[in-house]
């Protein structure tokens, strides 16, 4: 953390009145203490010239699994189930410390040089302590662990088969030493798989020490047709109404997917505040389908974007997924839809609102958290820039390649494209590396 001037910035706050100004950004320790023009540098303060340059409010991702990154490539082409029994479940059982350290710092990497500054991650069943290293070193802001699955099953690899009371016990400890870690730049977030995965008593617990603790619970829901069958099957309810008919169904809960959703369970997310993490490329590359986002919007459910995983996308990418947001659905729904606006909002405050931090971050203002990243829109494939909504440019226009700067509570951990905090050439390195020992380890080699 240190004290920062931006100087002569576009700055897209992202405000209630959603101001885009040209000025200068002052941070103090990790906190924005102003804003305006002609701000003049005050003692040791490092001033980064933002002439030309667009600075934008962090992305949020609310559906992120860190430990599947090492998997990018290793899933391709598959639907949800059978990608699930064939290929993650099985690499998932071979992970060990070190491959799901250096998958985290993979993701990690790529989501700071991307823009991303807060993600909602999901780990595998065991060694969730490597992960959380790894984000805490990274400086990068997330809300993860360790994801729950005590539901016996034919199909999961003994390495991921827990009994109940130890995944309680074991997503306890983890809360216990990593939530709040870092000011709350760490949180720790409850992550039953999906109620496929999970038992009754689980699933109650959860919502008990959620409750408790005053933490999130993440988690999949309704993503494929055949995964909904099942859970009908199961517990003779649809998806959401079961976790409603559990009392899951609140404000600390975060739902990815949603794509296939009744109009009672659109009124359950409603009603109940859930937030839901839409995840466009996951849900086209798997044949999910499409979630039904404008209607969503219109009931003023509580709406963000995630990437989900790298295996299933393939990419960890804000800008990928904002585009395909808006792209999907105007065949269905006519051009009007989905516009760059509220995609953007999604991207940035809607995040900050599932995270439950909307007064803290998701947007440039006084007394926010300086998480933010910083753009450089002065190219080719994004001008002209002369009487275009700078935030169409963003949604539309620009990509990863564009972000410069990325800065979480403070911290500069990318300046003008070097990270400062992941060493590429090791993490490169180490995945390869690691990838390859993890293989030898499954019969998928
Ligand atoms: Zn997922």
């Amino acid at each position: 953390m240190g004290n920062i001037l931006i100087k002569n910035a576009q700055i897209i706050t992202m405000n209630k009145q959603e101001d885009i100004i040209q000025g200068d950004i002052r941070i103090k320790d990790n906190i924005i203490i102003e804003i305006g023009t002609g701000l003049a540098p005050q003692g040791d303060e490092k001033v980064i010239d933002a002439t030309n340059r667009t600075v934008i409010p962090g992305f949020i991702q609310t559906h992120i699994h860190l430990c599947q990154t090492l998997f990018r490539g290793k899933g391709d082409d598959l639907e949800l189930m059978d990608w699930l029994r064939k290929r993650i479940w099985p690499l998932e059982a071979a992970h060990d410390e070190e491959s799901v350290y250096y998958s985290a710092m993979l993701g990690i990497g790529e989501l700071i040089t991307s823009g991303t500054t807060t993600i909602v991650d999901m780990e595998t069943v065991h060694h969730t302590d490597f992960a959380f290293q790894a984000i805490a070193r990274s400086g990068i802001r997330a809300l993860s662990g360790k994801v729950m699955m005590d539901q016996k099953n034919t199909d999961v690899p003994d390495a991921l088969q827990e009994d109940t009371l130890s995944s309680l016990q074991e997503s306890v400890d983890l809360l216990e030493k990593w939530n709040g870690y870092g000011g709350d730049r760490i949180q720790y977030a409850f992550s039953p798989r999906f109620v496929i995965s999970c038992t009754e008593p689980l699933l109650r617990e959860v919502r008990d020490l959620s409750a408790r603790y005053g933490v999130k619970v993440h988690t999949h829901a309704s993503e494929n047709l055949g995964e909904i069958e099942i859970v009908q099957a199961m517990t003779g309810m649809r998806n959401v109404v079961y976790l409603d008919h559990l009392g899951l169904a609140n404000e600390r809960l975060i739902l990815a997917h949603c794509v296939w959703l009744d109009e009672e369970e659109h009124r359950i997310l409603h009603d109940r505040g859930v937030h839901v993490s839409h995840c466009p490329g996951s849900n086209l590359k798997l044949a999910s389908g499409v979630a039904d986002i404008p209607e969503m919007l219109k009931g003023q459910i509580s709406l963000s974007l995630g990437a989900d995983g790298a295996p299933c996308n393939n990419n960890l990418d804000m800008f990928n997924e904002m585009r395909l947001a808006a792209l999907i659905q105007k065949p269905l729904h006519g051009p009007t839809t989905m516009d760059a606006r509220s995609v953007f909002r999604m991207a940035t405050i809607g995040g900050a609102r599932a995270v439950g931090m909307e007064d803290s971050i998701g947007s440039i203002e006084v007394g926010k958290k300086a998480d933010l990243a910083i753009l450089n829109l002065y190219n080719f494939h994004t001008f002209p820039s002369y009487d275009v909504d700078p935030i169409s440019r963003i949604v539309y226009s620009a990509t990863r390649a564009d972000v410069e700067t990325t800065i979480v509570d403070g911290e500069i951990l990318m300046e003008r494209g070097i990270l400062k905090t992941v060493d590429k050439e090791i993490v490169l390195h180490e995945a390869n590396l690691s990838i390859k020992r993890l293989l030898s380890r499954t019969a998928l080699a």
